[in-house]
């Protein structure tokens, strides 16, 4: 099927795709529906102008607080609309999250994500716990990443202040589509949490799940809002469904294959110089699997001593299983902070995010 896109016209010339805002929908369906070969190929060229392709990055997510979340995600472990296996837990001691990421440190981890399962966060005794887990961890020398539910301006700077370098809020799917997943906050409530990270110096992880009922037009609509931000997140996260007991989501179809690599390559032309995290539901797929995710744009993981993603409901490979993996496809573990110098690009000025070659 012939595109009536080329992002990348011209591969003798330097960094010949760009950083662009101004996405159509049609021209990212386009991609989209390539012929599944030839969209692999142009991601995986697009992947190797903006990012070392040798590289992927492993981060380690840690559950500071678990479970009796008010919210109604339908996917979610976590609800306390749903009974499922996780058991709530209160706020962890700050001790215990500095245990997990040292020996995350240790294992080969560059990035710390800390979860709490909040509506948003609320000022107070365990915000400030929170913003001293951040410190110290930070001190680690690691990236840390919070995904705490909704924030505020103020909140965002304080965790900025505090040295947060990433905060996640997936928008999770289309703003059509949302409804159906989540009643008890907004699409626009997503949206203004982004912009509110997007007013400080932490950076913006956000992405959505395959595999909630949504239509491949859904997707679409999703990456269309992510690549038309002002500014892209640093940091794409792209989920599939766990399908969790309990949940009303626990019977959906699997995502075909196919469907996530279109995903991953659509995501890495659409937004060339962010990261792109292939994240839940990567048990599922075979080493060769992931090979072709990471072929075609995917550069970062979740990986655990246990063997889980944030709850035990939610199933992942190990630290051993991903290091073999790794070995086996001839890739390494990413180092903390890389890129975070930004060369100055010709067609994009200061504002543009190309990674320095190193
Ligand atoms: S996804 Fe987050 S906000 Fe939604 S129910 Fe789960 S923990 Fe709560």
């Amino acid at each position: 099927m012939p595109s009536t896109v080329d992002v990348n016209p011209n591969r003798t010339r330097s960094h010949a795709a760009t950083v662009r805002h101004d996405w159509t929908t049609a021209e990212i369906r386009a991609l989209h529906d390539l012929p599944l070969l030839e969209l692999v190929f142009r991601a995986a060229s697009v992947h190797r102008e903006f990012q070392d392709a040798r590289e992927v990055q492993v981060c380690k997510l840690i559950s500071i607080k678990t479970g009796a979340c008010p919210e109604d995600c339908s996917y979610c472990s976590q609800s306390s609309r749903y009974e499922t296996e996780v058991e709530a837990q209160p706020l962890m001691e700050k001790e215990r999250v500095l245990t997990l990421a040292r020996d995350a440190k240790a294992a080969g981890v560059s990035r710390v994500c800390m979860g709490a399962a909040w509506r948003g966060v609320k000022d107070g005794a365990q915000f400030e716990r929170v913003l001293e887990m951040v410190k110290d961890v930070t001190a680690m020398g690691v990236e840390v990443c919070c995904t705490l539910g909704l924030v505020n301006e103020t909140q965002a700077k304080r965790l900025e202040d505090a040295g947060l370098y990433a905060y996640n809020h997936n928008l999770d799917t289309s703003e059509g589509h949302y409804k159906s997943v989540i009643t008890t906050r907004t699409y626009q409530d997503r949206l203004d949490t982004l912009a509110n990270v997007r007013k400080t110096n932490v950076t913006v992880c956000s992405g959505g799940i395959l595999g909630l009922g949504e239509k491949i037009s859904d997707r679409i609509e999703l990456l269309h809002t992510l690549a038309t931000l002002d500014t892209h997140p640093e940091s794409v996260q792209v989920n599939i469904l766990s399908k969790v007991e309990g949940t009303p989501l626990q019977n959906q179809e699997e995502v075909p294959f196919d469907e996530t690599l279109r995903m991953i390559a659509t995501a890495r032309l659409v937004m060339p110089a962010s990261m792109v995290r292939l994240s839940a539901g990567r048990v599922t797929l075979s080493t060769w699997q992931q090979g072709l995710c990471f072929l075609a744009g995917a550069n970062s993981i979740f990986s655990s001593e246990t063997g889980t993603m944030l709850t035990s409901a939610v199933p992942s490979p190990d630290y051993d299983a991903d290091k073999a993996m790794l070995a086996t496809l001839g890739l390494t573990m990413r180092p903390p902070f890389k890129g975070k110098e930004m060369a100055v690009c010709p067609d994009e000025g200061a504002a543009c995010a190309r990674m320095v070659e190193e």
